[in-house]
């Protein structure tokens, strides 16, 4: 399962709770994280709550990023790449569903870079479902948003159902692995 969030902690409490709760619930579940390698936010949260619980953790990260964000030292691997665009194709390519937790600019392009290889049929033969995994209504306004472009027109309903929205980690992992379709 790969996992995209902030880089930092965010404002609210919560953000790092909900990706302590996830990390440990994949590897209760005996799914394996893929996610960008860093020690710093969030995303040092979710790892370091994944190794905790005994999981596989695989972090891809760039290697200019190494020093700003802190590659994490004790992952199951650290995988070095070039640059940003082999991260997100790495990323993408071990995983079958991505969910998004709180995170800032970062966090939202690769959402939406993974979402737009649905259509772009890029994921292999079958696409991959995500899922924004929230606490406290941060993605909510971007659930309603993600309505609008398909009420406007500029999205295919089965595009957009394939963003699903939970706030419970494991009805995000069974969204992201597949087996709730809404
Ligand atoms: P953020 O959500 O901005 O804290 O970033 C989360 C992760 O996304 C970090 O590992 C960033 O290195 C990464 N990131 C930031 N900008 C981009 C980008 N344009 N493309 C891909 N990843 C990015």
């Amino acid at each position: 399962m790969c996992v995209f969030c902030g880089s930092a902690s965010g404002a609210d409490p919560r953000f790092e709770d909900l990706a302590r709760e996830l990390g440990t619930r994949l590897a209760e579940q005996g799914l394996g994280l893929v996610y960008g390698g860093a020690s710093v936010g969030l995303m040092g949260t979710v790892a370091d709550a994944a190794m905790a619980a005994g999981g596989e953790v695989i972090g891809v990260i760039p290697g200019n990023l190494m020093e700003r964000e802190i590659g994490h030292e004790r992952l199951t691997e650290l995988i070095v790449v070039d640059t940003m665009h082999r991260r997100k194709e790495r990323m993408y390519a071990l995983a079958s569903g991505f969910i998004a937790l709180p995170g800032g600019l970062g966090t939202l392009e690769e959402l939406f870079e993974a979402a737009t290889w649905n259509p772009l049929r890029l994921h292999g033969s079958d696409p991959k479902p995500l899922v924004m995994l929230d606490v406290g209504d941060y993605w909510r306004p971007l659930a309603q948003f993600l309505d609008q472009t398909v009420a406007s027109g500029f999205v295919k309903p089965r595009w957009r159902d394939l963003i699903g929205y939970a706030t419970d980690p494991d009805a995000a992992l069974a969204f992201a692995a597949g087996s709730v379709i809404h």
